[in-house]
């Protein structure tokens, strides 16, 4: 029997804990996203009951085939946007919940934008209410196209206010002072993660993201899109890195007084990013330029010393250890089978 249930009615006192429950109960929101369901599974595996919430805009039900089978796993279709369903009581919240690439979050860049602020401030209230510890998944893009390099948490960063990309990034940046300002005003246990590029399993073949992109294209012997010049840089962090960046914020101790970048500081231009790719592959595809997106950032690199000196957290997963797994991954997706990768 499926255990998605969607809210029809509010006030149906789903997520109410039974009185005689002791496991601490996690929400996640945005729990069936790439990052969402590594989240979920790794929150069972810890011991928790979790709760996701999503709207299945970009996630999928199929990410959540192993998570259902465990009962002490519920998903509520349900946009964060939205007054929250009522009842609902947990001890943790994870704030994912948001489209990541530029493609789905251009897509509608107001509803983007309200997903990060209405949604922020719906579950800041649950958390209020429920005397929660709230996580939010903020991003890299806080710094925009950084004139820092690389980024420290303190820089402010260099973002346009009214371009295609602001919906995401002026979005994000008003979820994290509002995160701020409910923790200075009610005392609220924040932690704001800043999470640069990440890949991995679960990502979905047309996200749109330059790893996927490029995964996908070379699988299939398309020719792999690289836009503009190439020579603009990123660092990318597999997913099994960060979610353990993830809850090692979530428990330590003391909440950060600031937003904590989380990411992998190996940086490589896109060009580099699409040779390698093109290697462990062993495609014929070839490389060929479109035009740069507007906005798109030059550089991108996380200062991490503060997850590295107070978390004791480092991503332990390099680049062509994470293209392994991730060009494995979609392998079996689209074909079925898995291929011998050269790393
Ligand atoms: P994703 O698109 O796979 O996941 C986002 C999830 O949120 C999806 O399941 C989607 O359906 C859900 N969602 C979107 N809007 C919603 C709404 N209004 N109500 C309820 N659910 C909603 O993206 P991801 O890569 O897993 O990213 C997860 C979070 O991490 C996002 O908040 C993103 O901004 C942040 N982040 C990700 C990266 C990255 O490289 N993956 C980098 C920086 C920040
Ligand atoms: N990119 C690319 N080809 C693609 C998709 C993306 O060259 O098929 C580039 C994009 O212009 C950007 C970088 O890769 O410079 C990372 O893009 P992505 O959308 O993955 O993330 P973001 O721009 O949000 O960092």
């Amino acid at each position: 029997m499926s255990k998605i249930i969607k809210v029809l009615k509010l006030g149906s006192g789903i997520g109410q804990r039974e009185p005689h429950q002791k496991r601490r109960r996690a929400l996640v929101a945005g729990g069936a996203g790439f990052l969402g369901s590594h989240l979920c599974e790794r929150l069972l595996r810890d011991g928790y009951d979790v709760v996701a919430l999503d709207n299945f805009h970009t996630g999928k039900r199929y990410n959540l085939n192993t998570l259902l089978r465990d009962p002490r796993f519920t998903c509520i279709e349900h946009d964060i946007v939205d007054p929250l369903p009522a009842g609902l009581e947990v001890d943790e919240i994870y704030n994912l919940a948001c489209p990541a690439s530029p493609r789905h979050y251009q897509a509608d860049p107001i509803h983007t934008f309200k997903t990060s602020v209405l949604g922020s401030l719906n579950l800041l209230e649950l958390a209020r209410r429920s005397n929660a510890k709230i996580f939010q998944a903020s991003t890299s893009e806080i710094y925009g196209d950084p004139l820092v390099h690389p980024q420290p948490e303190s820089y402010f960063g260099n973002v346009n206010t009214h371009g295609p990309r602001s919906c995401y990034d002026e979005g994000k940046r008003s979820a994290e002072t509002l995160f701020f300002d409910y923790s200075r005003t009610y005392g609220l246990d924040i932690r704001v993660a800043r999470i640069f590029n990440t890949y991995g399993r679960r990502m979905q073949p047309d996200d749109g993201r330059v790893v996927s992109n490029f995964i996908v294209q070379a699988l299939r012997g398309e020719d792999l899109t690289v836009y503009g010049s190439g020579l603009q840089t990123r660092s990318f962090c597999y997913a099994d890195d960060l979610i353990e960046g993830f809850i090692r914020l979530m428990n330590a101790p003391h909440a950060p007084a600031h937003p904590v970048n989380l990411g992998n500081p190996g940086e490589f231009t896109i060009m580099e990013l699409a040779t390698l790719v093109v290697g462990y592959t062993n495609s014929r595809s070839k490389i060929v330029h479109r035009p740069l997106p507007i906005d798109d950032p030059r550089q991108r690199k996380p200062d991490i010393s503060f997850a590295r000196d107070n978390l004791g957290w480092e991503p332990r997963i390099n680049l062509a250890q994470g293209l392994a797994h991730t060009v494995d991954y979609f392998d079996t997706l689209l074909y079925g089978s898995r291929m011998i990768t050269g790393a």
